[in-house]
């Protein structure tokens, strides 16, 4: 980033632990100088407890909005003067804008997530059958955007019975909890678990499992870019499905969040070729 910062310069940045991994700076800074803002966007590590100061601190700054990842996505919700429906739910945001010292949670993983698959393969999720892998924080917002699209069915699979229930109960009457082996039912099968992350053996073998069920011809997404392709989505492509990494994702949930903060259309192309290297999927 060369722009210079001036007396007159306004800030926004990630806060999280870790986030020297993030590439939240790399897209928003691309977007912000696209739209010849005088904003520049950084990265904070904030330890965990600390993420309400932080939250009074930018706003006491003058910050016009913060993006949020582990593990203070919780915590930002509560500490937040408002916050969107998808916030009530969820009980978790990734941002917020701070406007006139009051600051608005929202969450845009979800909503990016079909952002992205519209724009790479056309996928409509109005009447789709859909199959979310895991209930964390992710899938929740995954099976909630689902849902609000008017999907058909929201069916969430999970090791821990419990989370999956509470997941698929954000899809009201449409969200119920399913199994591995009727995976190959549904038209598009999330993976929102983080077993790409850390591939070992166990993970492995859990990957395995998963893409042992889908079929050809089904869109199969994970949700991790790093490693761009996962063992899950190598055996599910060898299988003849349609495949997608989380990097456009990871995109346009913040091109959203662009646009959040600045009431800006976001210039997509440009975030995209600013991370264009990692998008092999
Ligand atoms: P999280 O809240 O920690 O949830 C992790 C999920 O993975 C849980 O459902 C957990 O199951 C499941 N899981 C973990 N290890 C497992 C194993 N060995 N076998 C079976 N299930 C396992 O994490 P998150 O925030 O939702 O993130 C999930 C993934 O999405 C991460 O890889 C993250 O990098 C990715 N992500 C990507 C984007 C993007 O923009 N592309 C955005 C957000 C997240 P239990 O409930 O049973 O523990």
């Amino acid at each position: 980033m060369t722009r210079a910062t001036t007396a007159f310069t306004r800030h926004a940045g990630v806060i999280g632990a870790p986030v020297r991994h993030s590439l939240s700076p790399t897209l928003h800074n691309a977007a912000y100088e696209a739209l010849d803002l005088d904003l520049v966007y950084g990265a904070y590590e904030v330890q965990p407890g600390d993420a309400g100061a932080a939250l009074a601190g930018a706003t006491a700054l003058g910050f016009v909005g913060i993006s949020v990842t582990t593990p203070h996505k919780d915590a930002i919700a509560r500490a937040s003067d408002d916050r969107t429906r998808r916030v009530e739910l969820l009980g978790a945001a990734n941002s917020v804008a701070i406007r006139d010292g009051k600051s608005l949670a929202d969450s845009t993983d979800g909503e990016g997530l079909l952002d992205d698959l519209a724009r790479s393969f056309g996928f409509d999720p109005s009447g789709a059958r859909c199959a979310v892998l895991g209930a964390g924080g992710a899938a929740r917002d995954v099976v909630l955007s689902f849902a609000d699209a008017g999907a058909a069915q929201v069916v969430v699979v999970n090791r821990s019975a419990s989370k999956a229930a509470a997941a698929s109960e954000l899809a009201g009457d449409r969200g119920r909890v399913g199994s591995l082996d009727e995976l190959g039912d549904f038209d598009v099968v999330i993976n929102a678990t983080s077993i790409g992350l850390l591939p070992d053996r166990e993970a492995d073998e859990v990957a395995r499992s998963f893409a042992a069920n889908v079929r050809a011809g089904q869109l199969v997404v994970d949700l991790v870019y790093r490693p761009s392709r996962t063992l899950f989505l190598e055996l599910a492509s060898a299988s003849g499905a349609r495949t997608r990494n989380g990097l456009g994702m990871l995109v346009h949930q913040a091109a959203r969040q662009v646009e959040f903060f600045t009431g800006l259309e976001a210039p997509i192309e440009v975030m995209w070729a600013s991370v264009e290297r990692e998008a092999t999927s």
